[in-house]
């Protein structure tokens, strides 16, 4: 992939009405996942860096309050996205209409505490939209939640000339790993865009080292100074103050869990 979605190019114009590139502008920043190993070439070899999209000012993770169930394995892998890309996150919990018992406040709190903007969002109640769009508007924004969750319903509501299938997903939670990926930007308000990527639910980040992750896990990095040694992974290393803040509930045991789980997905991916 030589271009991707949000590049700024200089172009020339043909007159037949087809263009060519000249130059790509350097990308202020962008997300990308490890391509789909090729069929055939069973599971050694490289797999190859594919960017996703660039330039992006703002991830929107959306998730939702229940059906689909909320997923906060799967919003803490979208964070360790945006926070080694550089790109200011924003987390949507969708559906909390279905939610009257608050059960996913705890969540809210959680991520409010370690200092993500956050917003509690009902389609069907009309509820968090306008806060939502303030933060989206005039920026380039990437949105991104597993499939069934409401992306389509929150991006109709706030910019209605776009006009999405609602529920049209032929789902590829699976499929989508392994088939090419498409994003979309689509231009919504005069300085906002919206990126859409079908078919991509679940990611896969690229060339993030054992030893970083913990830097892309934000309220690590105060005890992460005090570990014994400069690079641990805050796993099975002595005198880790990593885990002593676990331990203290200084840090949440979930985000440690979502930690360790990213980290086993690194050390698999290093036996190739
Ligand atoms: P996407 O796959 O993430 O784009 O999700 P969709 O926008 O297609 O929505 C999936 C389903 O959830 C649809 O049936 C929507 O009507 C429904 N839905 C979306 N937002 C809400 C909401 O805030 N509350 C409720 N109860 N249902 C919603
Ligand atoms: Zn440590």
């Amino acid at each position: 992939d030589i271009v991707a979605v949000g590049d700024v190019v200089d172009y020339k114009l043909n007159q037949d009405g087809t263009g060519v590139i000249n130059e790509i502008h350097p990308r202020k920043n962008y997300i990308s996942r490890k391509a789909p190993r090729i069929k055939g070439a069973g599971t050694r070899g490289e797999r190859l860096e594919q960017i996703v999209a660039s330039n992006i000012d703002n991830l929107v993770i959306v998730s939702s309050a229940k059906s689909p169930k909320f997923n906060n394995r799967l919003i803490d892998r979208l964070i360790v996205a945006g926070e080694s890309s550089h790109i200011n996150l924003i987390i949507v919990i969708n559906k909390i209409d279905l939610d009257p018992s608050h059960n996913t406040r705890q969540w809210s709190e959680l991520y409010t505490k370690i200092g993500y903007q956050l917003f509690e969002t009902s389609v069907t109640e009309r509820k968090g939209i306008e806060e939502l769009k303030n933060s989206m508007s005039g920026k380039i924004n990437l949105i991104w939640g597993q499939s069934g969750v409401g992306k389509s319903s929150l991006l109709n509501i706030i910019y209605p000339s776009l006009k999405l299938k609602v529920g049209a997903v032929s789902d590829s939670t699976s499929k989508g790993k392994h088939t090419t990926v498409t994003s979309i930007i689509k231009k919504v308000d005069e300085n906002t865009f919206v990126i859409d990527t079908p078919g991509m639910r679940e990611i896969d980040p690229y060339g993030i080292r054992k030893e970083d992750l913990g830097h892309y896990f934000k309220e690590f990095l105060p005890f992460a100074d005090s570990c014994r040694f400069n690079t641990c992974t805050h796993y099975h290393e002595p005198e880790c103050a990593v885990v002593t803040a676990v331990q203290n509930e200084l840090i949440h045991h979930e985000r440690y869990q979502s930690y360790l789980n990213i980290l086993e997905t690194i050390e698999d991916d290093m036996n190739f």
